[in-house]
Order: structure tokens, then C-alpha cells, then sequence
């Protein structure tokens, strides 16, 4: 039996029409507010994620789902002393590679076995002198260890032919046609996220023509986890970007707050009580740098204690600490410094001004000066709402202001604020209180076809009846009637209607109220108001 892939589900019936109710009371809420949709591929360059997450992220660093596979160009079966790391792997065809690189941080050689010969070898990135000489060694150390005789041939690419022999006119070089799978102009990333697409999306149409943009999306995403309840490989998410140039206001406070407001209604609509929404600021890049500083201080006495994560991201981007989820760790990370010692002026006043309208329009909150969130672009406010019935992952949603994200994409400065609430996570916690039963529309009405020739009336009566509004399902005139009542109130509907020869001949049809069992006989022009009435 073929099951759907680790980490993704099939959501049926009843459970879909809690997922459909909760967008439609999404869709209503961000219509109050003036938001409109905006849709972007489920699928980017890998680029985008890798530049506007952030490289040292978990999503980038482990979770995505790319193709080719980030494996395939950074990681090595085994390593000899400075020249010759290889790596033999199959693709989707059974095709063989081999990657070979110089020893330096780039890996830069993929040979493909079959159309190649076993010495040939692609490069990925140009070939000059100092490159030759290498290749020279390794021929050399090739010999030495025993592995096939490399000769100086050099194939390249096809999309790299003319660069290299720009590079290098007096070497040979052959263009070799390779899957386009592999060009890294195709390395394409199933999105994690969303917001990185919506800022491309702003950049690539000159959105800031427009002022100040208000968008939301609702989609999947996907994130290569450790699948468990309430974490998926496909969730789903429901975004919300706020991006405008300076001049539309796009930096205010006021946008800040009106998030978090909306936020608040929302979870009431859909019927999320008890939820905690949990406030920081994280600052400006001139802030982090300091906060970063200090962090580095503060862990150098202990990092040794902590997990290899956490010893990593001390070097490479201490801020990423607070992401730590290892219990062993909580104890160190409590006795860090904090952003909020570090605040300029300008991102303090902001974040007093967001918790003042906060206090105005009445939406409690409370602070956790330790909360950074996953991504690299975030400035100024973070944040995200909770909800106790999720234990350990228990964010329904989070988000905050990426005022430096365009800038970091090429784009002009364009501040924004938004959020991704966890749509999955949001129907579990609602399923406790809303069971799906309860929004699920059921039949109104049955139609029981009873004879040969009857289909055809029923097929007319419920076309008559459907243009009311009212849902209507349709039996088969070889059921028996028993069968027909059988199914009606198994499916929970209403009624059951009657149709054969004399209820066609005399126009008025049996209509049978399955609680009750109450049966009585209507006028055709009279069943859908009959129906209607509850
Ligand atoms: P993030 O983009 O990581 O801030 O995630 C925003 C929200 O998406 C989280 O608060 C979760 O509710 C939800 N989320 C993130 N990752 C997953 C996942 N693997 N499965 C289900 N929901 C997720």
C-alpha cells in the first residue's frame, strides 16, 4: 500500500469544514481590516529562503525541502587530507555521480558516470590557473590512493561553457548536457515560509507604487521535521504582511498594534479562548550587534556545557541560542543578558508606543524580553500568541517586523510587519471546545427515487430544490425505501423525500421529518419553503 509521504496527512471530511470555517472567519476578519489576498508559487529559488531567512537558521540549515539537495554540493562520504573529498550518489534515474572538490569550503566538482568518462570531471564554479594546478595534485593523489587514473579532461556544464572557456582559453573544455535538475540556476525550495515570497512578490512588481500594502495568503508550507502532533512536514499557514515604503507609514507603531489587534479578534471569532500573546522587541541591527557582543561574553565561559547546537550558534549567530529547546540548556540561557538592555532610543519608544495602543484598545499581553523568533530578518517587535492545549508546541502563531528583509533581497527599503498563524495547530486547539460535527452542513433533504423512471424526477426536484440554497442529496430508484431512509439518517439529514409515480402524477411529493417520523404529503411549489423551515 502507497501511504502519503512522513509528515503529511490527508484531512477529510468532517474535519475539513472546521478548517473551511476557520478561513472563512479569517477571510471576514482581514476584509475589516483592509487586507487582500495575494497568492505566490508554493515553490521559490532556493536563494530566496537561503538570503531572506537567513542561512544560520533551522529552516534553512535543516529543514528544507530543496531540489538538488543541499547534501549533494556540502556534505562528504569520507575526507583525504587537503584535496579529494568525494561523494557517490544516485539520482532519481539511477544515474551515478561523483563529487570531487579542491578541499577548500567550496565543493565545486560533480562527474556524472555513463555519458562521462570516469576521469571527467563538472565544475560548478570557473577554472583558473590555480584550479589546474589542483587538478594536477589530485590526478597525483588520485594515483596514490588506488582511484581510477584522472586525465585532464575538462567538462564543464552547458551553462557554464562559455564563462570557463572565458576563464580559460588554453585549457580543452568539453560542455556536457546534465539534467537541469542539477543547474544551480533550478535549485528550487519548497517554501518554508512565506514572507520571503511575499517581500520577492513587492519587489518584483514595484508594490511600493501602491503605498502601503495589506496582504494575507493561506497555504501550505513545508519544513523537513520531526514529525509529532501539531508539527507537520505540509502545515498550513494563514499570513499576514503589512510592507509600504517609509513614506505610507509602513515603520508606525500603528501597524504594529493593529496586527496584534486583528490577531486578538481573530482568535475570538474562531473560538480560541485562553490565549496568551507573549511581546518583545528585538531591536535594530545596530542594537543586535551589541546584544550579540555581549552574548558572545557572556556564553564563552559556558558554552562548553551546552548542546553542539547552541556551542555553533555561539560563533556563528549567538541571538540563535534562544531558540535552544534543550532542557539541560534552559538553565544557562535564563542567565544571559537580555535585548531589551540594549535598546536604542528610537526602537524603545517604538515598542512603549505599540504596548501603549495595545493598553488603549483593551488586548492584554505579556512580555518575554528572551523571545527572538526563527528568523534572521526580525527587528523591533516580536511576538506570538500561545495556547495552553498545545503543550510543548504551543505557538499557535508568531511574527514581528522585518524592517532590513527587502533591503536584504536587493529591494529598496520597504519596513513590514506580519505574522503566520499555524493553521493545523489552530484547529487542534479548536477541535476541544468545536468538535467538526458541529460545522458540518448536513442534508437538508433526501431524495429517494422509488422505481424505474424515477431518477430523472428526483434529478429535477433536486436541481429545483438546490436553487434554495438547500443541500440535497440523491438516492438511486433501485433502492428499497428502507435503504434510502437507512442512508438519509446516516448522513444526518433532515428529510427524506419520496419520489415515484403518483407523487410525480399528482404533483405533491411525501416528505418524512426523520427525528420525528413525522411523514406528510407537500405541493411541489411548496417543498423548498417546507424544507427551508427549521
Ligand atoms: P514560524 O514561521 O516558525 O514562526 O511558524 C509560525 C507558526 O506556524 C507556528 O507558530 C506554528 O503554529 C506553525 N508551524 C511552524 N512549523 C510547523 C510545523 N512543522 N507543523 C505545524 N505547524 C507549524
Amino acid at each position: 500500500m502507497i501511504k502519503s509521504p512522513r509528515g503529511t496527512r490527508d484531512l477529510l471530511p468532517p474535519e475539513t469544514a472546521l478548517w473551511n470555517f476557520v478561513e472563512a472567519a479569517v477571510r471576514d476578519v482581514f476584509r475589516a481590516y483592509n487586507f487582500h489576498e495575494i497568492r505566490t508559487p508554493i515553490f521559490e529559488s532556493t536563494e530566496l529562503f537561503a538570503r531572506g531567512v537567513g542561512e544560520e537558521t533551522d529552516i534553512v540549515n535543516k529543514e528544507m525541502f530543496e531540489n538538488p539537495p543541499a547534501e549533494l554540493f556540502t556534505s562528504y562520504e569520507g575526507e583525504v587530507p587537503d584535496v579529494i573529498v568525494r561523494k557517490a550518489w544516485l539520482d532519481q534515474y539511477g544515474n551515478r555521480y561523483t563529487l570531487v572538490s579542491q578541499g577548500l569550503n567550496e565543493p565545486f566538482a560533480v562527474a556524472r558516470r555513463g555519458d562521462l568518462t570516469p576521469s571527467m570531471m563538472v565544475f560548478r564554479y570557473h577554472m583558473d590557473a590555480c584550479t589546474l594546478e589542483r587538478m594536477q595534485t589530485l590526478e597525483r593523489q588520485q594515483a596514490e590512493l588506488g582511484l581510477e587514473r584522472l586525465e585532464l579532461t575538462i567538462a564543464v556544464p552547458e551553462w557554464e561553457e562559455k564563462e570557463v572557456r572565458r576563464l580559460s582559453p588554453t585549457v580543452e573544455v568539453h560542455s556536457v548536457k546534465l539534467p537541469g535538475w542539477l543547474d544551480p540556476r533550478n535549485a528550487f525550495t519548497l517554501r518554508p515560509e512565506n514572507t520571503a515570497g511575499i517581500v520577492r512578490a513587492y519587489i518584483e512588481h514595484k508594490l511600493w507604487e501602491r503605498g502601503l500594502n495589506k496582504f494575507f495568503s493561506i497555504g501550505p508550507m513545508f519544513r523537513r521535521e520531526r514529525p509529532q502532533k501539531g508539527r507537520y512536514r505540509q502545515f498550513y499557514q494563514i499570513d499576514a504582511e503589512v510592507i509600504g515604503p517609509p513614506s505610507s507609514g509602513s515603520q508606525s507603531p500603528v501597524r504594529d498594534a493593529e496586527i496584534l489587534e486583528l490577531l486578538a479578534t481573530l482568535l475570538d471569532r474562531v473560538g480560541i479562548a485562553n490565549w496568551t500573546l507573549v511581546l518583545n522587541s528585538v531591536g535594530c541591527p545596530a542594537d543586535r550587534a551589541k546584544f550579540n557582543e555581549a552574548l558572545r561574553e557572556a556564553l564563552a565561559p559556558v558554552v562548553d556545557k551546552m548542546c553542539v547546537d547552541c556551542q555553533r550558534r555561539a560563533v556563528t549567530n549567538p541571538l540563535r541560542v534562544f531558540d535552544c529547546k534543550v532542557l539541560a540548556d534552559q538553565p544557562i540561557i535564563e542567565t544571559l543578558p537580555t535585548i531589551s538592555q540594549f535598546l536604542d532610543e528610537d526602537c524603545r519608544m517604538h515598542y512603549e508606543q505599540v504596548k501603549e495602543i495595545l493598553n488603549a484598545v483593551a488586548i492584554p499581553f505579556v512580555e518575554n524580553p528572551r523571545l527572538v523568533r526563527g528568523l534572521d530578518y526580525y527587528q523591533k517587535t516580536a511576538f506570538e500568541f500561545t495556547h495552553g492545549a498545545l503543550g510543548a508546541q504551543n505557538a499557535i502563531l508568531g511574527g514581528g517586523r522585518y524592517d532590513g528583509l527587502s533591503e536584504a533581497l536587493g529591494g529598496p527599503a520597504a519596513p513590514g510587519i506580519g505574522f503566520a498563524i499555524g493553521e493545523d495547530r489552530l484547529v487542534l486547539s479548536l477541535m476541544e471546545a468545536t468538535p467538526a460535527e458541529a460545522v458540518v452542513r448536513k442534508p437538508d433533504v433526501y431524495i429517494a427515487p422509488l422505481g424505474a423512471g424515477m431518477n430523472r424526477e428526483a434529478a429535477r426536484l433536486a436541481r429545483e430544490l438546490r436553487r434554495h440554497d438547500l443541500v440535497v442529496e440523491l438516492g438511486d430508484e433501485s433502492f428499497r425505501p428502507k435503504k434510502s431512509i437507512e442512508t438519509a439518517d446516516k448522513m444526518g439529514s433532515r428529510y427524506v423525500l419520496i419520489v415515484g409515480g403518483n407523487e410525480v402524477a399528482g404533483d405533491a411529493f411525501s416528505l418524512k421529518h426523520l427525528a420525528s417520523g413525522e411523514q406528510v404529503t407537500v405541493p411541489r411549489a411548496e417543498l423548498a419553503q417546507r424544507i427551508s423551515r427549521k
